[in-house]
């Protein structure tokens, strides 16, 4: 019986660029809330596709997860109160 082959060398070189790229960021900062501003309405906690954010005890969000942030930009865009600002960008 041929013995089926599958190829991962695209999924293999795809995770070692997820990862490098994970490992290149060290900006523990990389996004100020201006509290003053925040409403706790939870829309960044909930649209973060990195699960970046988590609520603190009021509901307001913390950076908890600052290294998974990529910078998509997701939050700060749809932050009602414009309260979110990129350090990087
Ligand atoms: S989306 Fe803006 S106002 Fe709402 S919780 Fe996040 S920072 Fe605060
Ligand atoms: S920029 Fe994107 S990944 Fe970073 S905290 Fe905002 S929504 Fe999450």
């Amino acid at each position: 019986m041929a013995e089926e082959k599958i190829d991962t060398a695209d999924s293999v070189e795809g995770a070692e660029k997820k990862s490098a790229e994970k490992k290149k960021r060290t900006n523990p900062t990389p996004i100020n809330i201006y509290r003053r501003w925040c409403k706790g309405c939870s829309i960044c906690i909930v649209l973060c596709p990195q699960n970046v954010f988590e609520a603190d005890p009021d509901g307001y969000p913390v950076v908890a997860h600052p290294f998974d942030c990529n910078q998509c930009g997701i939050c700060w865009l749809h932050c009602p109160d414009f309260a979110i600002t990129s350090t990087e960008k």
